[in-house]
């Protein structure tokens, strides 16, 4: 059972009209779980030709749609032109997207803008696997003067196959974490996940991980969104997530955590959870080597690799200070899976494969 709300962040990925703005606050707001009305105003796009956001008119929108609900909003800032605007129409607090964190003179002239301004502003995970980076769009915001400063994790970009849009790869902000712990990070799952059926997943986790909030991209007709149409879930999709999520209460007397063993085993669920993917990218490539193997007419088994297999990963393992016993009961087990991988790609339908 939930024991408490995270701090809740929501709102469409993309302001496209006044009606979808202002509907959609009312809905948020009639949840009573969400602190903070996002909306993307500028809108930056992996492909161009996409629609790359409403502009100006959009925080007029916005500001209506505060001025009705009584949220405070947010949205995404990447130019000096862009802070100028948000303060112009009463923007509440600002956040600087991942693409934008990965540029430092553009994190610099956003900074030079906020300079004498106190707003709240959230930083974005660059978009590769960079702490260093995260960190210095943090200090640079902070250098600025501002001190309402918090983190946004949106996982990062991977390529290859993953069920995540961008892999969380929690470890990065629990580095960041355990080394600024006075900054708050928020997770977003909605970017991190990329679909809707795993964001409760994310979002649970997030709270295991004891983060601050949840930036949660909502929308009233999510499949018809002009932007990130397969993650954004309705308000009262929304509702029933938030119920779902089991908050661990932070006000639990010291005593009764013991921080280093939390620590330990999160360590241990990050690593379980790499390993796990990276036998799931395995089992895939044994079934296109099946395919390859059934087109050339192979037999599955080829000793002479095998014997490679076993040679290279004794010593890789011995490296590792594993035991021989445990390699070789690993290197068993993972092999017999992907022979059963292969035969299963062997047996079927060869028209399946066309
Ligand atoms: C967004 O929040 O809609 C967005 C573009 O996010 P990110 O910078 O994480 O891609
Ligand atoms: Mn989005």
């Amino acid at each position: 059972m939930s024991q408490g709300s995270p701090l809740l962040i929501s709102g469409p990925c993309s302001a496209e009209t006044r009606e979808q703005v202002i509907e959609t606050a009312t809905r948020l707001a009639k949840t009573g779980k969400v602190q903070l009305l996002r909306a993307g105003i500028w809108k930056p796009r992996t492909r161009p030709n996409s629609f790359e956001g409403v502009g100006e008119i959009g925080l007029e929108w916005m500001a209506e749609a505060k001025k009705i609900t009584g949220l405070p909003i947010t949205t995404e800032v990447a130019t000096a032109h862009h802070v100028e605007l948000c303060l112009k129409h009463g923007v509440d607090a600002i956040w600087i997207g991942a693409r934008t964190t990965v540029n430092p003179f553009s994190v610099q002239e956003i900074a030079d803008a906020l300079k004498g301004v106190d707003i709240p502003v959230f930083v974005k995970n660059p978009i590769n696997a960079d702490l260093q980076l995260w960190i210095g769009g943090l200090e640079r915001i902070h250098q600025a003067g501002i001190t309402k400063l918090a983190a946004i994790h949106r996982g990062f970009s991977y390529y290859g196959p993953t069920v995540y849009r961008n892999k969380p790869m929690w470890e990065i902000p629990i580095a960041l974490k355990a080394m600024y712990p006075e900054i708050p990070i928020f997770c977003d799952p909605s970017h991190i996940c990329g679909r809707r059926d795993i964001l409760l997943s994310v979002a649970q986790k997030a709270m295991d991980l004891g983060m601050s909030g949840l930036m949660l991209e909502s929308h009233i007709t999510p499949d018809e969104a002009w932007s990130d149409a397969k993650q954004q879930i309705t308000p009262e999709q929304l509702t029933e997530l938030i119920d779902q999520l089991e908050v661990r209460s932070t006000d639990l007397p010291v005593d009764i955590i013991d921080d280093q063993l939390i620590d330990f085993r999160q360590k241990i669920d990050n690593i379980d959870e790499q390993i796990i993917q990276l036998l799931g990218d395995r089992m895939r490539i044994a079934e296109a080597i099946g395919e390859y193997k059934k087109e050339k007419n192979i037999t599955i088994l080829q000793l002479d690799r095998w014997r490679e297999i076993l040679k290279t990963r004794s010593v890789w393992t011995e490296e590792a200070g594993l035991s021989k016993d445990f390699t070789e009961k690993y290197l068993e087990q993972l092999h017999k899976e992907s022979i059963r991988t292969q035969t299963k790609v062997m047996n079927s339908n060869r028209s399946s494969l066309t």
